[in-house]
């Protein structure tokens, strides 16, 4: 059949409204949770006329979700990172384990926390290898930041092992696999630290937000106080000034109207998780008989979030070729970060930072240096990568074109 990039009739007059997995179970109960906070005239916080306490519940939903002592709504999936390295006291002068698969933002925000990432290689899963703690950790190494990508869980009991030889602190970013799990054990869980996002593209969304969970009383304290210029305060209750714990901070405080929807969002996961994993296995039984696509390997398959399906193809030109033909036949198909590992986006590998005096690459007594085959899987894995995206929404005649679609492209150009 010919393909619709060559003149051919598409497999579908329009493609499926299938991104974003959390907006597309928006419904009037997160309108209403956002009315209440509306109609209080209370979108902040900590006072106001009718504070409706959206944050703290939300805060404290997380808690129960995931069996954690602490939870703070931040701004962003990038505070939280930067939020969840400043709690850990890191900083100028430290190195910071960053997989060479992740969005830019993980790396940004160890720089943005003054720290430098050094970069891991990824398995064939695109999660960081753990052997390459201990290939990299050094004098100045301080944290691993571990990130289960598009989905799927790391495998954190081994890099928690790892790191601990190695007096690493473990930062999970969850930030585009919230509700994924290893052997029970929720992502975000495992380490010291971890981080989600709720912006559009991610498992749950409020346009904009972030969450930072801990067991660590102690990087809670300093978390909160970070995220609210130093301040460490309840709704209602007197900011604490004890200054043996005061320090300097920024403002990444969640709004109410935020946290109402996140609440909301949040008593959706395990149903959004149930239908993605369902769907996901549908089209994949369509496809995996197919030569030439090769499916990633899932480290728990309970576990998988499900956002996303990721096919290895034969090769770099196959994969463009590939991607660009299911898209012309209305369905929707990414490449992973335009086929590159995340320190090839030119800010980070030139280390243009906003500081024009080398900071905080000038920490050091040695030169960080950045080079294009530092991690040779990634360079050789990344540029092979098709994904199509998957959300609870997906209707049967969705699932079934894209699984025509991507049989008819395959056979053409695989
Ligand atoms: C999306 C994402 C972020 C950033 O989240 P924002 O809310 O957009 O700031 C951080 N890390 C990873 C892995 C992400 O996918």
């Amino acid at each position: 059949m010919k393909l619709a990039i060559d003149g051919g009739t598409p497999v579908r007059e329009a493609a499926p409204r299938m991104l974003y997995p959390g907006c597309s179970v928006y419904d009037e109960k997160e309108a209403n949770e956002i009315l209440k906070v509306a109609m209080a005239r209370s979108p902040f916080r900590y006072y106001g006329y009718e504070p409706q306490h959206m944050a703290d519940n939300f805060e404290n939903a997380v808690k129960e979700r995931f069996n954690i002592k602490n939870a703070l709504g931040v701004t962003s999936g990038t505070a939280a990172v930067i939020v969840a390295l400043k709690a850990a006291g890191i900083g100028p002068g430290d190195k910071v384990i960053v997989p060479a698969c992740t969005f830019v933002a993980t790396a940004g925000a160890v720089i943005c926390a003054g720290a430098v990432p050094i970069f891991a290689d990824v398995d064939d899963n695109l999660n960081i290898n753990p052997d390459e703690i201990g290939r990299l950790a050094d004098k100045y190494t301080k944290a691993v930041i571990a990130v289960p990508m598009a989905g799927n869980p790391c495998p954190m009991d081994r890099v928690v092992e790892e790191a601990k030889k190695y007096n690493l602190i473990v930062i999970e970013d969850v930030a585009q696999s919230m509700g994924s799990s290893l052997n029970g054990k929720p992502m975000g869980t495992w380490g010291d630290i971890g981080t989600f996002s709720f912006q559009l593209n991610k498992v749950l969304t409020t346009g904009e937000g972030g969450l930072v969970i801990t067991n660590n009383d102690d990087y809670y304290e300093r978390a909160v106080r970070y995220h609210d210029q130093g301040s460490f305060r309840k709704a209602g209750a007197k900011i604490s000034t004890d200054v043996s714990r005061v320090l300097i901070g920024q403002n990444y405080r969640m709004s109410e109207l935020t946290a109402a929807a996140a609440g909301i969002q949040l008593g959706k996961l395990d149903d959004i998780m149930i239908r993605m994993r369902a769907i996901k296995k549908q089209i994949k039984a369509g496809i995996s008989d197919i030569k030439g696509i090769r499916f990633r390997e899932i480290l728990d398959k309970n576990g998988d979030a499900g956002t996303t399906i990721v096919m290895f193809l034969p090769d770099k030109e196959k994969t463009k070729r590939f991607v660009s033909a299911l898209r012309a036949e209305k369905i929707p198909c990414g490449d992973m970060y335009e086929g590159t590992p995340v320190y090839m986006n030119p800010q980070i590998f030139y280390k243009k930072t906003i500081d024009t005096n080398g900071f905080p690459y000038n920490q050091f007594d040695e030169e960080i240096i950045y080079t294009e085959d530092m991690c040779p899987n990634a360079i050789s894995i990344i540029p092979t990568i098709a994904t199509l995206g998957v959300t609870p929404v997906l209707s049967q005649q969705d699932i079934d074109d894209i699984i025509t679609a991507v049989r008819k492209v395959a056979a053409a150009v695989l």
